[in-house]
């Protein structure tokens, strides 16, 4: 027995799916993985995981993983040695350089990689090639969230822990499917509803297992939450239930806000938003009564075009209600990739140096621009969504994408891939050979979280580190190693030998992670930012006051902008979104044949009054036309939707990838794609049951 103990190596790792950032050790032998164990020192998840952290790793191991570097030959692609794709890469970077400029490269991180992957990628891009034309998911979803917390409380981050979620009087979650898309956040809230009787409101098109299980479940017409959201605060504001002491002293512009609020009568939002008098009520009163009330939201907000105007109406609600800077209150963004809140720390973004940091900020500039030993670039970059139209209009020549299957997450996929067939050279770099990979000239085999070495930040701003469980599969090379290669293939003379160096860098840089280092993170140990030079950090965000000169918020306010109009015919909403056992597009999940099996395909989820009007049963095949596409899908007809609302999750990479069907219609602030206002009409293809 204690051979075969021996031979079993356990590692302790986080996990590689959602935001909630469980870790445990994982328990191997060579390259068999035995079991994964959480601990109860683990901080997000302690003995919990969903079925995807203890049972989707398969992926790792699978035959269909990317193992050598591919080029390009014709519409085939053949084999390479790494030397010559870095080659043809640098040649390619640099003729690009030279000839256009650097404003014509762009580069896209994943949030799916490691914090010290995410700030080399935006090294890269602005020390090397001198462009902020970098980017990373969170365009996609989170990206409203952080603009509307910026605003108003000047951190886009939660404003406590998963503890907090589950210790508020109230937890509100609005258009956040949790218990698939957060698993274990939904298990804290069902046990803070049991065990100290907190109460549940659900605001969402759907009803969820979240929304079953709430006190109280309201369906806002699509897009309206902003209207909801305002005329709440009014009417608490009406009734005199605004902490007045709050705002008196932590909070700015308090008559522009109520001012503001004029046309959000109960009336107006009744017949904008198809709720009752008597439920905004309802919802205003629970927040008046509870001593204390914390929100959560996730895309079913922020994926509309007025996306960050509603992020911000919730920050405003909290602001009027006194629940900031308290335990088991505020602000509870849901990010939705492990990595999506480091992706951002580390300045991944086209306006923003790590630690947010801005590119105007000259002082920030400078420190930088000593510490890298260049002169950088201050021109505002690109960002994702801008980068398709510069792919169309001729203005982008060059795409660096690292771990983002942008050719089936963006939205109008049509589009972007028309625009990727425009650039003249794209690199992308995966571990398995994605749909976007097709359209690539290099395809470069990189390895999973389980081999490597790294840090995550969750959606608590909870930084982990990541342990290697097996060596890179054989041919593959982590993603930090790779932006090295090219880097130093262009010249950059960069020798990174370990990514706690990195973070040592990062650490230097940027004073929200001032006190971050390998040995405070060895372990089960973890930091919340900001971290103090002195290793202290911050659990609970906003303690003595907000991160403004005069250390008070701002009251921000804003304005409904209506839902994205289509013609008439167009008169099926199509709602999108997770499942549990599959991640996104199920680029990983589908490669375990356990979660596999549990959802072979996608499916469509109709109302019964949808499939009584059209002769719909369970397994009719129909088409979705939105005006950019079409999806032919199977259907299951469900009590969680109504009307002409329908589902459809993401979680299919062919013919029936929800984004054939959505447009390029985005977010005013952000150029967050408003994947949530898609509508289609629909048709019957083939009757019959399964
Ligand atoms: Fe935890 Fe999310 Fe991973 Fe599930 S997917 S184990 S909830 S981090």
């Amino acid at each position: 027995a204690e051979m075969r103990q021996d031979r079993i190596k356990k590692t302790k790792t986080v996990c590689t799916y959602c935001g909630v950032g469980c870790s445990f050790e994982v328990w191997t032998k060579s390259r068999d993985i035995l079991k994964v164990e959480p601990s109860p020192e683990a901080p997000a998840n302690q003995i919990s995981t969903c079925v995807k952290g203890k049972f989707g790793w398969d992926f790792v191991n699978s035959g269909q993983r990317l193992t050598k570097p591919l080029i390009r030959d014709g519409a085939e692609f053949r084999e390479a040695t790494w030397e010559e794709a870095y080659r043809l890469i640098a040649m390619n970077f640099k003729e690009t350089l030279e000839k256009r400029g650097p404003e014509r490269l762009a580069f896209i991180t994943s949030s799916k990689c490691t914090n010290e992957e995410s700030y080399l990628m935006q090294k890269l891009a602005r020390a090397v090639i001198g462009t902020n034309n970098v980017d990373n998911c969170s365009r996609y979803c989170q990206s409203p969230a952080t603009m509307g917390l910026w605003r108003t409380v000047g951190y886009g981050g939660d404003s406590g822990s998963i503890t907090d979620i589950a210790s508020a009087e109230l937890i509100i979650g609005i258009g956040t499917n949790t218990a698939e898309a957060h698993p274990v956040i939904a298990t804290r809230v069902k046990s803070a509803q049991k065990l100290h009787g907190s109460k549940l409101l659900v605001s969402d098109l759907r009803k969820h297992e979240l929304a079953e299980r709430a006190d109280m479940f309201i369906r806002p017409n699509p897009a309206s939450d902003l209207v909801w959201l305002n005329a709440v605060t009014k009417y608490i504001i009406d009734n005199n239930w605004q902490d007045q002491q709050f705002i008196d002293e932590h909070v700015n512009h308090y008559d522009e806000l109520v001012n503001s609020l004029e046309k959000y009568t109960l009336d107006y939002a009744v017949q904008h938003t198809g709720l009752t008098k008597e439920e905004l009520i309802r919802v205003a009163t629970m927040i008046h009564e509870a001593k204390s009330t914390v929100i959560m939201w996730a895309m079913g907000i922020t994926q509309q075009r007025g996306g960050s105007d509603a992020s911000t109406a919730i920050s405003n609600l909290l602001l009027v209600t006194g629940n900031y800077m308290k335990p088991g209150a505020g602000a509870y963004p849901l990010r939705g990739h492990n990595n999506v809140q480091g992706a951002s720390d580390m300045g991944s973004m086209p306006d923003h140096l790590p630690g947010y940091q801005k590119i105007t900020d000259e002082e920030a500039m400078a420190k930088f621009s000593n510490a890298w030993g260049v002169k950088l670039n201050p021109n505002k970059g690109q960002n994702n969504h801008q980068m398709v139209d510069a792919m169309h209009s001729g203005e982008l020549d060059l795409l660096y994408l690292k771990g983002e299957d942008m050719g089936i997450v963006d939205s109008n996929i049509n589009h972007v891939r028309a625009g990727f067939e425009k650039l003249k050279f794209m690199v992308v770099q995966d571990i398995f050979f994605s749909k976007t990979c097709e359209y690539a000239d290099v395809v470069l085999p990189a390895s999973p979280s389980f081999e490597k070495t790294g840090t995550f930040s969750n959606t608590e701003r909870r930084i982990q580190r990541l342990n290697q469980v097996f060596e890179p599969l054989e041919g593959s090379k982590p993603d930090w190693v790779i932006i090295q290669d090219i880097a130093n293939h262009l010249g950059a003379g960069w020798n990174y030998t370990h990514p706690s160096q990195i973070m040592d860098e990062i650490a230097a840089l940027t004073p929200i992670y001032a006190g971050v280092s390998y040995d405070r993170l060895d372990g089960f140990n973890s930091l919340q930012w900001p971290v103090h030079a002195d290793g202290t950090d911050t659990p609970l965000l906003f303690t003595e006051g907000f991160p403004f000169d005069d250390k008070k918020a701002r009251l921000f306010p804003v304005d409904w902008t209506p839902p994205t109009e289509y013609g008439e015919e167009y008169d099926i909403h199509v709602n999108n979104g997770r499942l549990l056992e599959h991640f996104h597009e199920g680029n990983m999940t589908y490669k375990v044949a356990g979660l596999k099996s549990e959802t072979p395909e996608t499916f469509l989820e109709v109302s019964h009054e949808l499939a009584a009007e059209r002769g719909i049963e369970d397994g009719t095949l129909v088409r979705l036309q939105s005006p950019y596409g079409k999806v032919d899908v199977k259907t299951i007809v469900t009590d969680r939707v109504f009307d002409k609302e329908v589902y459809l999750p993401m979680n299919d990479s062919g013919d029936a990838a929800i984004n054939l069907l959505s447009s390029s219609i985005a977010d005013k602030n952000t150029s967050t794609p408003a994947y949530k206002e898609t509508k289609a009409k629909l048709m019957i293809l083939e009757r019959g049951g399964r």
